[in-house]
């Protein structure tokens, strides 16, 4: 096995000289320089004297257990809802390539008895939740610092302001409940 070294590079990116290395997939010579020709991970094979620019294959993160996912409800249904997953926690900067849909059932909403989901949740809400099978994805929002984070009017679709404990429709004067995280309203993601 050779001895390979990784770096992430962009294009232009000096790579070293044509002396010291073959230039290989992904590089480019100029005037005896090696340069990369695309954005990738420049390999330097110590033993063939070669380098070369392996383009990132984008890997979009997966959801695991314990992480914190961000998401929006597509769906609620008798005792399910149903979350389309667009963040993970912690890795923002990347977007989950393939939409991948979590499930919070009714005895994973709060620590209380909940009686009719629509009192919790509410169509396109984005809501924090923490993944607690990453099989089937099941979600979790029983916690404080867990549930909705932005809860959108049934009626007139706009984001409903936090207000003495309830949600109020700034445009419709609306009242609605939600299974809220504590920080809600604060912008926080
Ligand atoms: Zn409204």
């Amino acid at each position: 096995m050779s001895k390979v070294k990784e770096n992430f590079v962009i294009p232009g990116d000096f790579l070293g000289t044509s002396e010291e290395f073959l230039s290989m997939n992904g590089t480019y010579k100029d005037k005896g320089n090696i340069y990369a020709a695309n954005t990738g991970v420049v390999k330097i094979d110590t033993k063939e004297r070669s380098v070369s620019v392996v383009p990132q294959t984008s890997t979009p993160p997966i959801p695991k257990v314990g992480d914190i996912v961000l998401g929006r409800v597509s769906d609620i249904k008798s005792s399910v809802v149903l979350v389309d997953i667009s963040r993970i926690k912690g890795r923002e900067d990347r977007e989950i390539a393939t939409l991948k849909q979590g499930a919070i059932h009714i005895s994973n909403i709060k620590d209380a008895y909940v009686k009719e989901l629509e009192y919790e949740f509410g169509f396109q809400d984005i809501v924090r939740a923490k993944v607690i099978d990453d099989k089937t994805l099941r979600l979790s929002t029983d916690n404080k610092s867990l549930g909705v984070i932005k809860a959108i009017c049934s009626r007139c679709r706009v984001v409903l302001k936090s207000k003495n404990n309830k949600l109020e429709c700034p445009k419709c004067g609306r009242i609605e409940t939600r299974k809220i995280a504590d920080d809600y309203g604060s912008g926080n993601i």
